[in-house]
């Protein structure tokens, strides 16, 4: 498969949730899609099935895994020639409420959590600025040589006291992209990160379904979380819009249900 003058992006975890909306959003922009995926290929396909165009494909991968988050790259690299745009939008959120744990479970959650939501992003997001670096800018200098942009959440600013883990993985996720968009800038590479709060997925179908559910619902001025679509949009700006001086940005999508200062 060859280029054909339209970007190309490599979505993680885009069988369902937000990446599956992330990939639609990208494509109905005519950007052709890398739809990645973990276990699951019926659901990988039946997302593959709604991108609008031609062009597109799926790719399996343990993130978790160093070597086969390496292999994704490559795989993708020689199925589309290149990649103009990274999304790191995989991750998992377990519960681990520190006094509720065991040990073993503790030690499952930090290793599982850690390896699919930074260790995951660092080691694609280390393969994508290895071919992006040496790429000429094939879509123009305002979007320079190509763009990395990782899901974040909110829960790395207010702390996440049944998921420490989680917080932490994606407190790092903010500062490798922070590190990143400040090594990769000279090179034109700009880095994106956004912090959402809750969205309707099926990660938050069980919290919004449980107890808990009418306090997270009440945590929203807007009187609602945030839509998938929502998230997506604000994604695709950064894929395909947003300027390069907003590199090493975070930015909240969280219906002003947390503040920061
Ligand atoms: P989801 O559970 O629907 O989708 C997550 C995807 O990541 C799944 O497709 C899963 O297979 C994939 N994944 C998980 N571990 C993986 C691994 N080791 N290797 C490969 N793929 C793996 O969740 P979602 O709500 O669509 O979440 C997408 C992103 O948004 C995540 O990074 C999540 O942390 C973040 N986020 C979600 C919410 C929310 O309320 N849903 C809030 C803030 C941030």
């Amino acid at each position: 498969m060859q280029t054909d003058g339209r970007q190309v992006a490599l979505v993680t975890g885009a069988s369902r949730g937000i990446g599956a909306e992330i990939a639609r959003q990208l494509a109905t922009r005519g950007v052709r899609v890398a739809v990645h995926f973990h276990t699951n290929r019926t659901a990988a396909d039946a997302s593959l099935a709604r991108l609008p165009g031609a062009g597109h494909a799926t790719f399996a991968a343990d993130l978790a895994d160093g070597a086969s988050a390496i292999r994704l790259w490559r795989e993708v690299v020689a199925a589309f020639g290149a990649v103009d745009i990274l999304v790191n939008n995989a991750g998992i959120y377990l519960n681990h409420p520190p006094l509720a744990t065991d040990g073993a479970g503790w030690q499952r959650a930090w290793r599982e959590t850690l390896g699919a939501n930074l260790v995951g992003p660092a080691n694609l997001s280390w393969a994508a600025a290895q071919s992006m670096s040496g790429c000429a800018e094939r879509h123009g200098p305002l979007f320079g040589r190509g763009r990395i942009v990782n899901v974040s959440s909110r829960g790395a600013f207010r702390g996440e006291p049944d998921a420490p883990a989680y917080a932490a993985s994606k407190a790092g996720l903010n500062a490798l992209s922070q590190s990143l968009a400040r090594a990769l800038a000279p090179q034109r590479i700009y880095v994106y990160c956004l912090a959402p709060g809750w969205i309707e997925t099926d990660m938050a179908t069980a919290h919004l379904a449980g107890p808990e559910g009418d306090g997270i619902r009440a945590q929203h001025p807007l009187g609602r979380i945030t839509r998938p679509d929502e998230l997506a949009n604000a994604a695709v700006y950064c894929a395909l819009d947003a300027p390069p001086a907003m590199t090493g940005g975070i930015i909240d999508v969280n219906g002003a249900s947390y503040l920061r200062t």
